[in-house]
């Protein structure tokens, strides 16, 4: 069984309201459209997908991440049709065809339809209908039995022949995919849907999506770190990558910037990936003197690989000598070129300690570092 996905993004969503495509417009900071394309291409059972979009107009989605982008046809069964038509050189034996106007989708829904595909040509999620149903004929109202009715919604998988062969034989006017398979008579299997795959069509929907969707967004993360190193022999010390030209310098395998160590830890923290020796072993030659950018950049890059940068972070330094303040701007530049954020978003502060412990001796300098790391579709 080799599954891959289509999202529908043809419409063009005039109830929405003015602006955008509803499918570009953003939830949370994330558009529409990658709601769904992030789920599913994170799910191991999905091989690839494919994005529809509208006729003319794929450039704008290009670029989110789909393996393939085609656009779509003038009906939203044409558009099904050319991403089915698009999987046609692949292995695909089934198919999960869904909207792109439902970005409430889950692993777990994803998961319910792959199984269900291995006993059933056709599945859907559904929620059986609780609401009284009322039918207004002019004046009169009359009560519709609500017994057996369900509200279908997306994805609706399919085994890849038979989806592909219904709708060929099928009018272009269909509700959805379900009908085209109902038409031949072919049983279909309903998992249990969700209220949080609700459909974005008024404008109104997408407060109340952003609402639902709150709890699957992932939160920004935090960590801490602390270094000191101790004065030696030299002329100058490196703090934040700022040389500072001073009585002594700082004794280390590296460069000893406690500052960027700090910080590079606390990134680290936000990740739960060790800290900077675990990385960086004092052990290994190749670290011997190298620029602490190195680390801090490594740091960031681990981050972004799990799709997240810094929003913010915040150094104190605890030092008798030497005066910080006159480096502060250049160390607050150079930490926010490092971290690819801007300068109100990195905080340098320095401290004394009055005179007390191996700081207040003048025998080391500490620092200390929070940083912040917000999913990536936050920052942009
Ligand atoms: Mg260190």
């Amino acid at each position: 069984m080799q599954v891959s996905a289509i999202i529908v993004a043809g419409g063009l969503g005039t109830r929405a309201g003015p602006g955008p495509p509803k499918q570009l417009r953003r939830l949370l900071g994330r558009p529409v459209v990658a709601w769904s394309l992030d789920a599913l291409r994170a799910h191991p059972a999905i091989e690839s997908v494919v994005l529809v979009t509208p006729p003319g107009d794929a450039a704008a989605f290009e670029g989110l991440g789909a393996a393939r982008v085609v656009e779509g046809g003038d009906t939203r069964t044409a558009s099904v049709k050319a991403g089915l038509v698009a999987l046609q050189d692949t292995a695909t034996t089934h198919v999960l065809i869904h909207d792109a106007a439902r970005p409430g989708l889950t692993a777990t829904i994803i998961n319910a339809l792959v199984d269900a595909l291995a006993e059933h040509d056709a599945a859907a999620p559904a929620i059986s209908v609780v609401d009284a149903l009322k039918r207004r004929d002019g004046e009169a109202v009359s009560t519709v039995p609500r017994g057996g009715l369900y509200r279908v919604q997306t994805p609706q998988a399919f085994d890849y022949g038979l989806i592909l062969k219904a709708l060929s034989e099928a009018p272009e006017t269909l509700v959805d995919d379900l009908e085209a398979v109902e038409r031949l008579g072919t049983p279909v299997h309903f998992v249990p849907g969700l209220e949080r795959l609700i459909k974005l069509t008024y404008p109104e929907d997408f407060a109340l999506a952003e609402h639902l969707l709150a709890p699957l967004f992932p939160c920004p993360r935090i960590g801490t770190g602390f270094d000191v190193h101790a004065f030696g022999p030299g002329d100058h010390v490196t703090l934040c990558g700022v040389r500072i030209p001073h009585g002594q310098g700082l004794v280390g395998h590296s460069d000893a910037d406690a500052a960027w160590h700090a910080l590079t830890d606390a990134i680290l923290g936000a990740l739960g990936l060790g800290d900077i020796g675990d990385h960086f072993p004092p052990s290994d030659p190749q670290w011997k003197g190298a620029p602490s950018s190195l680390f801090l950049a490594r740091a960031v890059e681990l981050a972004g690989e799990r799709g997240y940068s810094p929003s913010n972070c915040d150094i104190t330094l605890i030092c008798e000598t030497p005066k910080i303040k006159p480096h502060r701007q250049a160390m607050r530049e150079k930490t926010a070129e490092r971290l690819g954020c801007a300068l109100e978003a990195v905080s340098v502060k320095a401290t004394t300690a009055e005179g007390l412990g191996f700081t207040g001796r003048g025998e080391g300098i500490a620092a200390q570092a929070v940083a912040v790391l917000s999913p990536r579709s936050m920052n942009d």
